[in-house]
C-alpha cells in the first residue's frame, strides 16, 4: 500500500465487561453506517457468536472468522450478506481458534491481514468477545480506532478506568488503536446515578465520550430475537433514533460528515 492510500476505518467494540452493549453497538453501528451508504463488513469475533444471530445468520460451523484465522478458508468465501451489509460470521468454533491464538508463536495479526485483501470498504466494525484475550488482541491489531461502549453504574466505570489505562499502556508501546468513543448504553436521564457517571466519564475523559446516548430501550432488546437490526426492526423506536444520531457522530469522528439530511431511519 503505497503512502497515499487512505486506511480503511476498523473499528473495534471493545470492553472486557460483558453485557454493556458491544453487540448492540456493532449491529446497529454497521447497520446504520450501511443505511447511510457505507460499505460496511461486520466481524463476530466472540464465540458466543451473538452478532452473527442478532443479524439472522446462522454461527458458521467451520467457516466465518474461525475458518479465517485457521487459513483453512479465504475471508471473501467466508463473507456472508444482509442486505448490503457484509458481515463475517462467528461461531463456537472461535474458541478453539482463540486457544490456538494464544500459543507463544501464533501470528497476532491473521485477522488485519485477511481483511487487507477485502476491497472497496468503507468500514470494517469488529464485535470483540467480553475479555481481552486472543481474539481481541486480534481484533485490536487490526483496528484503527475503538468504541467503548458501558453502562452507567459504578462497576462499569471501574472497568472504564482499568480499560482506558490498557489502552494507553498499548499505545506507549505503538500498538494501541486510537479510542473514537465512549458510548452510553441503557441510559435513563431520569436515574440520578446515571447522569452522575456520565458527567465523572466526561470529567474523566474530556470530549471522549459520544454526545449521543443509547437510553435504556425495550426494542433494542427483543430486535435480536428477530435476527433484525433497529433500523428493521422498530424504526419508530427510541433505540433507533438514539442509533441513529450515535451513527452520524460516529461518521463524523471518522471523518466523513454524512451529507444534510442523509439518515439510516427512512422517514
Ligand atoms: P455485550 O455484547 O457487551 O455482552 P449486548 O449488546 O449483548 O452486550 O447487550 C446485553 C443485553 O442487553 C442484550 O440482551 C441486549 O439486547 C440488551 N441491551 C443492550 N443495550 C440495550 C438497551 N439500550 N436497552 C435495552 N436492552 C439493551
Ligand atoms: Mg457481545
Amino acid at each position: 500500500m503505497d503512502a497515499a492510500t487512505p486506511i480503511t476505518p476498523c473499528i473495534a467494540c471493545l470492553n472486557h465487561k460483558g453485557g454493556v452493549g458491544k453487540t448492540t453497538c456493532a449491529v446497529n453501528l454497521a447497520a446504520g453506517l450501511t443505511r447511510l451508504g457505507w460499505r460496511i463488513l461486520a466481524v463476530d469475533a466472540d464465540p458466543q457468536a451473538h452478532l452473527t444471530a442478532s443479524l439472522g445468520l446462522s454461527a458458521a460451523d467451520d467457516g466465518g472468522l474461525a475458518g479465517v484465522l485457521a487459513g483453512a478458508t479465504g475471508i471473501l468465501e467466508a463473507v456472508a450478506h444482509v442486505g448490503a451489509l457484509a458481515v463475517l460470521p462467528g461461531s463456537a468454533a472461535l474458541a478453539a481458534a482463540e486457544s490456538r491464538l494464544s500459543a507463544p508463536d501464533a501470528p497476532g495479526n491473521r485477522l488485519r491481514q485477511a481483511l487487507a485483501v477485502v476491497p472497496g470498504l468503507d468500514a470494517v466494525i469488529i464485535d470483540c468477545p467480553p475479555h481481552l484475550g486472543p481474539l481481541t488482541r486480534q481484533a485490536l491489531a487490526a483496528a484503527t480506532g475503538v468504541i467503548v461502549p458501558m453502562t452507567p453504574d459504578f462497576l462499569s466505570m471501574q472497568s472504564l478506568a482499568w480499560l482506558m489505562e490498557t489502552l494507553a499502556g498499548l499505545s506507549d508501546h505503538g500498538q494501541a488503536p486510537a479510542v473514537v468513543g465512549i458510548v452510553l448504553n441503557r441510559f435513563t436521564a431520569q436515574k440520578r446515578l446515571h447522569r452522575e457517571v456520565r458527567d465523572t466519564v466526561a470529567g474523566h475523559f474530556p470530549g471522549v465520550p459520544f454526545q449521543s446516548v443509547i437510553r435504556e430501550n425495550i426494542a433494542l432488546a427483543e430486535a435480536p430475537s428477530f435476527g433484525r437490526d433497529i433500523f428493521r426492526y422498530a424504526p419508530r423506536s427510541a433505540g433507533a433514533v438514539d442509533f441513529a444520531a450515535l451513527c452520524r457522530e460516529t461518521a463524523t469522528r471518522l471523518g466523513k460528515t454524512p451529507p444534510t439530511g442523509a439518515e439510516p431511519i427512512s422517514r
